[in-house]
């Protein structure tokens, strides 16, 4: 028989055989051969969610919305809303699906004698599964991540990450202006900006190992980087924890990294009441967006990850009546930090006050009443 050493086209030869073997199999339970991985996960997980399933089957979120749904509508699987978080669903197999997965599971085990006549296969099964190791943490290793655009590091940091000693990697870029802003360079990028090879930020992360235990990675707009993904799975990769810094822009990226446990902690900027948003992060648009704070804010007090939310107080920009309206807003969050404004010649716009010692102290005792967790931070004495 002639054989063929070709890997590309053996992998792609055997999964489209087992495929079309599959399909020909299961047509009488109507279940096509792209959905048996996901109910073989949902019946092996009963109460898992939708975004387990995407992250342990590495598909996108579409395709398993999509066959899910279908799954659903067959009678083969069901959602049920989570106890402690409406927001969330629980799969669970129905009765009708006992009989197809019966079926699925005698014909993996026929599929395996047929394709693995005359071979050990437990021993093939073993290597197949570091291959699919390898390629899932070794191949994703050599993405490009040059076009990371990082600005800056603070090598060491005790404040920054509650509770850890670690580092803050600034990216580069916002969209926002805030005229109050202390990291200009972080938003107008100066022409000839230097920015920081991300290979000397991994090196530099390697030798630290066993003195710094988070990475912070604050901006400008981290969530703007294209490449923010496969940075954090790298920083991951050596152990670290990550707090990450948001502006409320850019959900959709920020819940992909959730999904992906790539976070451990998150902490956004909520500038201002919602009639100074705009005002606050520096926007001419008419049409800011408040709302979509809103849902950023409601996302993260339920996302599951240990959060807080910021407000860096400045004279001319907010009022205690500002302050009050924010606290009914952010009622009963976790954590909310009332931060004194720091002059700096790198703000983005001159002539901004902050408030005194008293009179930070003054508004925290005026916002405790919906906000108890509420703390100030950076407060210099007078
Ligand atoms: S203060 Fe505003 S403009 Fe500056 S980095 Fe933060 S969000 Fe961007």
């Amino acid at each position: 028989m002639e054989t063929n050493e070709n890997f590309l086209l053996n992998l792609s030869i055997l999964y489209r055989n087992i495929m079309k073997y599959f399909d020909h199999v299961l047509a009488k339970y109507d279940i096509g051969s792209g959905q048996i991985i996901f109910l073989t996960f949902i019946n092996e997980n009963e109460g898992c969610t939708m975004q387990d399933v995407t992250r342990v089957c590495e598909v996108d979120k579409g395709t398993t919305t999509k066959s899910i749904n279908r799954l659903i509508d067959q009678g083969y699987v069901m959602a049920r809303n989570d106890e402690h978080d409406r927001r969330s669903k629980r799969l669970y197999t129905t009765k009708e699906a006992n009989v197809v997965m019966n079926a699925i599971y005698q014909y993996r085990n026929e599929c395996r004698k047929i394709v693995g006549k005359d071979l050990d296969f437990d021993a093939f099964n073993e290597m197949m599964a570091v291959v699919t190791d390898n390629a899932r943490n070794v191949l994703e290793e050599s993405e490009d991540l040059s076009s990371l655009k990082i600005g800056g590091l603070l090598k060491t940091t005790l404040l920054d990450y509650p509770g850890k000693v670690a580092c803050t990697i600034f990216t580069s870029g916002c969209s926002y202006k805030c005229p109050f802003c202390h990291n200009r360079d972080l938003v107008y990028i100066p022409e000839n900006y230097q920015f920081l090879d991300v290979d000397e930020i991994f090196q530099f992360l390697d030798k630290r190992k066993n003195i710094l235990d988070g990475v912070c990675i604050s901006g400008g707009e981290p969530l703007m980087q294209e490449k923010l993904i496969p940075f954090l799975k790298e920083i991951k990769k050596r152990g670290y924890e990550i707090k990450l810094d948001v502006t409320g822009n850019y959900l959709d990226r920020l819940k992909e990294i959730v999904d992906a446990k790539l976070v451990d902690y998150i902490a956004m900027d909520v500038k201002n009441t919602k009639g100074k948003y705009v005002l606050t992060v520096g926007s001419e648009s008419e049409n800011f967006p408040v709302e979509s704070i809103d849902v950023c804010i409601s996302y993260i007090r339920t996302c599951g990850i240990p959060y807080e939310f910021r407000t860096t107080i400045v004279r001319e920009l907010h009022t205690k009546e500002d302050l009050i309206a924010m606290a009914k807003w952010l009622k009963g969050v976790d954590a909310w930090y009332l931060q004194q404004f720091q002059d700096s010649p790198n703000c983005i716009q001159e002539g901004f006050h902050s408030y005194n010692k008293q009179e930070m102290l003054e508004i925290l005792e005026a916002v405790k009443q919906y906000v108890p967790n509420a703390e100030v931070r950076g407060v210099k004495e007078d």
